[in-house]
C-alpha cells in the first residue's frame, strides 16, 4: 500500500458559498472523505499548509510547498496538492524548478465544482491523482485534471468553466487517466538520475512586460529600478517595435548593461517564438545576445526567471540554467 501526503491548501475544490462568493472553507480531512474509494490502493495523510483561493497564492507559498514537500519527502511514496486552478500552473512550474530530479510523484490537482456538488469534477480529479500518486511508474511534478497528466512546466489553464480547463502546451500529455485506468504516453522514471534536489530561493523582482502595439519603452525605463529581470510578451515568432518617443533599443541595452535578465517570450500560446526568423527580432536579438523563451509557456518562463535570477546573480550563469531543460520545459533552447 503506497503512502500519499495530501497537501490542501484551497482552491473551488475546497470552496463553499458565502454572501461574496465562493470562497475556500472545506478541510483537507473532509475532502478526503469524498474519495473513499483511495482506501483500496493507498494510505493517505493530510496537512493543510494554508487555504486559499489561488489568486492569492504566489511565490512565498511555493517555497512554503516545496519545504513541505522536503521535510516529509522520506516518509512518503508520494504527494497530492489540492489547489485553486487560477494560479495552479504558476504554482505547478515553480515546484518543477523548486523540486528537481524527484522519482517520487509531486501532483497538484483541484477542479472547477466544488467537491461538495451532486454534480462536480472535483471528486474524480482528486481520485485521479491519488492514483496517479501511487503508481510505480509516475514521477516529478504534475498536474492531474480533467483526466489529463501534465507536466508541471507544460501546462495552462484556457478554459475557465469547463472541465478540461487545462492543456498541456506544445509537449504531449504525460499520460491519461481513463475510468481509473493509467495508459502512460511518456514513461521516463528511468531516465530520473537523482538524487532529488530541492531549492530554497526565487527572485520575485520579475516584470512581465505584454506589448501592445504602440507600447512605448518609457514603461521600461520607469520601472528600470524596481526589476532584476523582465519578460518582454511579444507578437508572433518575436521582435520588438522601432518607434516611439523612447524606442526599445536603448532601453535594452540599459537592463542587458546593468547585468538585469531580459527574455523575449510571445502572446501567442501554441508553437513559440523563433527570434531569428524577422529583422525586428534576429537584430536585437544577435546585439544584446537577447534570451528568448522558445517553445515554454509564459507560467514556465517566468517561475524559470524567478528560479534562475534565485540563485546566481551572473548573466553567464542565467543562460546555462534557463536554457537547461527542466521537468521538459524547453524542447528547442541554446546553450
Ligand atoms: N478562484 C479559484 C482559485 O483559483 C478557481 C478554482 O479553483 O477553480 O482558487
Amino acid at each position: 500500500m503506497k503512502k500519499i501526503l495530501l497537501i490542501a491548501t484551497g482552491g473551488t475544490i475546497a470552496s463553499g458559498r458565502t454572501e461574496e462568493g465562493l470562497s475556500p472553507k472545506i478541510g483537507a480531512g473532509e475532502l478526503l472523505q469524498y474519495v473513499e474509494e483511495h482506501r483500496a490502493f493507498c494510505d493517505v495523510d493530510v496537512i493543510q499548509p494554508f487555504s486559499l483561493d489561488s489568486t492569492n497564492v504566489y511565490a512565498k507559498h511555493w517555497l512554503e510547498l516545496a519545504a513541505l514537500v522536503e521535510r516529509h519527502y522520506q516518509k512518503y511514496d508520494g504527494f497530492v496538492i489540492s489547489h485553486g486552478t487560477d494560479t495552479m500552473a504558476f504554482t505547478a512550474a515553480a515546484l518543477s524548478y523548486l523540486v528537481q530530479d524527484s522519482r517520487k510523484p509531486i501532483i497538484i490537482t483541484g477542479s472547477q465544482k466544488p467537491i461538495d456538488l451532486p454534480v462536480t469534477d472535483a471528486r474524480t480529479n482528486l481520485l485521479d491523482s491519488l492514483r496517479f500518486a501511487s503508481d510505480e511508474r509516475a514521477h516529478g511534478v504534475n498536474i492531474v485534471f480533467g483526466g489529463n497528466v501534465i507536466a508541471g512546466t507544460r501546462a495552462k489553464k484556457e478554459r475557465s468553466k469547463s472541465y478540461d480547463a487545462f492543456s498541456s502546451i506544445n509537449f504531449p500529455s504525460v499520460a491519461v487517466i481513463r475510468d481509473g485506468r493509467i495508459v502512460f504516453y511518456i514513461d521516463d522514471k528511468d531516465r530520473v538520475d537523482g538524487p532529488v534536489r530541492f531549492y530554497h530561493t526565487l527572485n520575485e523582482r520579475i516584470l512581465l512586460l505584454k506589448l501592445v502595439p504602440g507600447t512605448d519603452a518609457a514603461v521600461l525605463n520607469r520601472l528600470f529600478p524596481y526589476y532584476d529581470g523582465v519578460i518582454i510578451e511579444a507578437f508572433g515568432v518575436g521582435g520588438l517595435p522601432e518607434y516611439g518617443e523612447e524606442p526599445f533599443y536603448p532601453e535594452i541595452r540599459r537592463w542587458t548593461d546593468a547585468g538585469k535578465l531580459v527574455l523575449m517570450a510571445t502572446q501567442v500560446t501554441h508553437e513559440g517564438s523563433d527570434m531569428e526568423v524577422y529583422r525586428v527580432g534576429r537584430v536585437i536579438k544577435e546585439e544584446f545576445r537577447l534570451m528568448e523563451a522558445y517553445d515554454m509557456t509564459l507560467e514556465a518562463a517566468v517561475a524559470k526567471v524567478m528560479w534562475v535570477l534565485g540563485q546566481s546573480g551572473e548573466p553567464e550563469q542565467f543562460r546555462r540554467m534557463f536554457y537547461r531543460t527542466v521537468n521538459h520545459d524547453i524542447l528547442l533552447g541554446e546553450v
